[in-house]
């Protein structure tokens, strides 16, 4: 079985978080996917403002019907505070798979240009398979020039239809493979969201209906929308 972690803030989950897991799910034969709201987000301790409860529903509003999505709380708050790191929640995951099981990670572009400011970050990088999905503004050409120190790269020849392969080496040789999805250009990000309910435009483009409505029951990133 594949098996993929989606984590994110999801504050509030838009369409871009949805395409990006389809894609993914299409692209590399998924069979689950876990959908995980983080926390708190070690890199983004500001910037989240609903509560994990409220992002929790949301998120599962989100992904309702989404084929191999499944709701995960692997990276709800812990009882000690502390921040969810990547590599732990893909290392509980990993015990949990059955031999011959894949694990991937899935993240979007501007995510993965971060990937040497996170936590153990060459490690990470060659604990599981990761997949990256391109967003408009951020340039996956500079995938490789994001590694940390102590990861290789090499390009491999990809069966995939608009997906660039490298394979990545690591401490000790350990190989893992990176996935980059090309083709995706979905023009939403939570901060876009979060600005349009607070001028009041339009938000059918960016949100599905269940979660503008759960926002607006719940009165949540502006007082006055209704
Ligand atoms: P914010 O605008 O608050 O920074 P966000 O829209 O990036 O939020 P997150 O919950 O932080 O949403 O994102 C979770 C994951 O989804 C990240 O890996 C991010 O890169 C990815 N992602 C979010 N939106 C897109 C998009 N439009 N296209 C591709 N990947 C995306």
């Amino acid at each position: 079985m594949r098996v993929a972690l989606f984590g994110g803030t999801f504050d509030p989950p838009h369409r871009g978080h949805v395409a990006l897991v389809r894609l993914a799910r299409e692209r590399l034969s998924l069979d689950r996917i876990l959908v995980a709201p983080v926390a708190a987000q070690p890199l983004k301790q500001d910037a989240s403002s609903a509560s994990f409860a409220d992002r929790l529903a949301m998120t599962r509003l989100a992904f309702a019907g989404e084929r191999a999505a499944e709701i995960s709380l692997l990276d709800a708050p812990r009882s000690d505070k502390a921040s969810n790191y990547t590599i732990d929640t893909l290392a509980t995951l990993q015990r949990q798979l059955s031999p011959g099981d894949a694990l991937y990670c899935i993240l979007g572009a501007d995510s993965f240009l971060t990937i040497a400011k996170w936590h153990r970050s060459a490690e990470l990088l060659t604990t599981c398979d990761f997949i990256v999905g391109a967003r408009p503004g951020f340039d996956l050409g500079c995938a490789e020039a994001a590694l940390p120190d102590g990861v290789s790269a090499k390009p491999l020849h990809s069966a995939l239809h608009n997906t660039q392969l490298l394979e990545l080496t690591g401490e000790r040789g350990k190989k893992t493979r990176l996935y980059l999805l090309t083709d995706l250009a979905e023009h939403a990000s939570a901060t876009q969201v979060r600005a349009a309910l607070r001028g009041e435009t339009g938000t059918e483009r960016l949100l599905s209906p269940a979660v503008e409505q759960y926002i607006r029951a719940h009165h949540l990133y502006t007082a006055s929308i209704e």
